[in-house]
């Protein structure tokens, strides 16, 4: 199936990189076995200061994580593929960066939950380095305001509940429709609206590939699932195919 198509979407999800030391949530020992899941929600955010401290530490413990964590075999694949010029593009849920990491250009990645990297002011929409506001934790900040404006800052990802970017969004659907082949790699396909893209390009006639450790709710609308490890199974299959 990669072999024979030319505008491959991938969809990406926090179990492709649970081999380059990132937890994902849902796994056994993943984040919502440490941290309560409500603490991620929008509302909660801007409601609570006390709310705003704790996911701050949370969220400054995952960004050390994250920052040194490396591309697996299986993101290193998907650089390949895009080299083969078979990358139509990858609609990343993944906050981690690693697509980029792995060399994939970014305008053929769409975080479209954000990503850990940056911070945003949510009343005056400036963007800051990570780590420059990480710097200000260290020296005894618990939630960082906008020096600008006094605003509140939030990492520059999607919470539960926060608007999702629309730009982002449109593009993703557009990869859907366009797509002749669509690959789901390490998600639970249950976190939406994102799951809706992998539904999206089975709508428009794609062939759906699934290759996941667990089951997920779109199994049996897939040409081939595969369950297993995805640095084991992606990176033989795309050579494979990029070789026959
Ligand atoms: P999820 O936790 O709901 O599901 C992860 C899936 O990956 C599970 O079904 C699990 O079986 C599978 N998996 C785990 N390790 C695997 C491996 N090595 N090989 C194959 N499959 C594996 O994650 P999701 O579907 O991405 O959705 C939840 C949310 O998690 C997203 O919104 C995302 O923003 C966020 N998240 C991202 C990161 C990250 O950036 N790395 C980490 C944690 C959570």
């Amino acid at each position: 199936m990669i072999a024979g198509s030319k505008r491959i979407l991938v969809f990406t999800g926090a179990g492709l990189s649970t081999e380059s030391g990132i937890p994902d949530f849902r796994s056994p020992g993943g984040l919502w076995d440490k941290y309560d899941p409500s603490d991620f929600y929008f509302d909660k955010f801007l409601a609570s200061g006390e709310t705003r401290e704790r996911y701050w530490r949370m969220s400054s413990e995952s960004y050390a994580v994250m920052r040194k964590a490396l591309p697996n075999k299986a993101h290193l694949a998907l650089h390949h593929l895009e080299k083969a010029g078979k990358l139509l593009g990858i609609v990343t849920q993944n906050i981690d960066r690693l697509h980029h990491k792995a060399g994939n250009s970014p305008e053929r990645v769409i975080e479209l939950h954000g990503t850990t990297f940056f911070v945003s002011c949510l009343s005056c929409g400036a963007s800051l380095d990570r780590d420059v506001v990480e710097e200000r934790l260290s020296a005894g900040e618990t939630a960082p305001r906008c020096t600008t404006c006094g605003g509140i800052l939030k990492p520059a990802t999607i919470s539960f509940g926060q608007p999702m970017p629309q730009e982002a969004m449109s593009l993703a659907f557009e990869w859907a429709a366009e797509c002749d082949l669509c690959i789901v790699l390490g998600s639970s396909l249950v976190v939406y609206p994102a799951a809706s893209v992998p539904i999206e390009a089975v709508r428009g006639g794609a062939p759906l590939i699934i290759i996941n450790r667990d089951e997920t709710p779109m199994d049996d609308r897939a040409n081939l699932v595969i369950h297993g490890s995805v640095t084991e199974i992606l990176g033989p299959m795309v050579e494979a195919a990029l070789t026959s």
